[in-house]
């Protein structure tokens, strides 16, 4: 079960670990990819430089917060001729450097746009989204949507 939610994000994430803590379920992440192909060239490359943790926060399962460790690669780009040594592994579901998912994302504006950005932190956290007032107006204003 814990594999298929993993598998909804990307079929290329493998679930490696999972915990669940009091209130949460903290999952580890990896992708199964060998290659990663570099964002400035195009080139496929699987020359790793070095490993780090992302902590993005994902929609929520039974009422419980849902933490996403994901592995994260950083690479060498091995085309002599690219403008870049290196380069860090992306993920569809998330932006370079968000820290939610973007189906959170979307579940946190379709909730904001019908509320106050008060209201809709308190029921979201109700909800088990961990989500303040000032990143809810973010959001919205980074989707043209006016924050109330
Ligand atoms: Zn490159």
């Amino acid at each position: 079960m814990m594999d298929e939610i993993i598998k909804s994000l990307s079929m290329n994430l493998e679930c490696i670990d999972y915990k669940l803590k009091e209130s949460q379920y903290v999952f580890t992440v990896a992708s199964i990819e060998k290659g990663v192909v570099c964002p400035y060239c195009n080139n496929p490359s699987s020359k790793v430089h070095s490993l780090y943790q992302r902590e993005i926060q994902d929609l929520p399962i039974q009422d419980r917060q849902v933490i996403l460790l994901i592995n994260t690669r950083k690479m060498f780009c091995t085309n002599m001729e690219c403008s870049h040594k290196t380069f860090a592994e992306k993920f569809d579901f998330v932006d370079s450097h968000g820290k939610k998912t973007k189906r959170l994302v979307s579940k946190i504006l379709t909730t904001s746009t019908k509320l106050s950005s008060v209201s809709a932190s308190v029921l979201l956290k109700s909800n088990s989204v961990k989500v303040c007032k000032s990143s809810i107006c973010d959001l919205l204003k980074k989707n043209a949507i006016h924050c109330g």
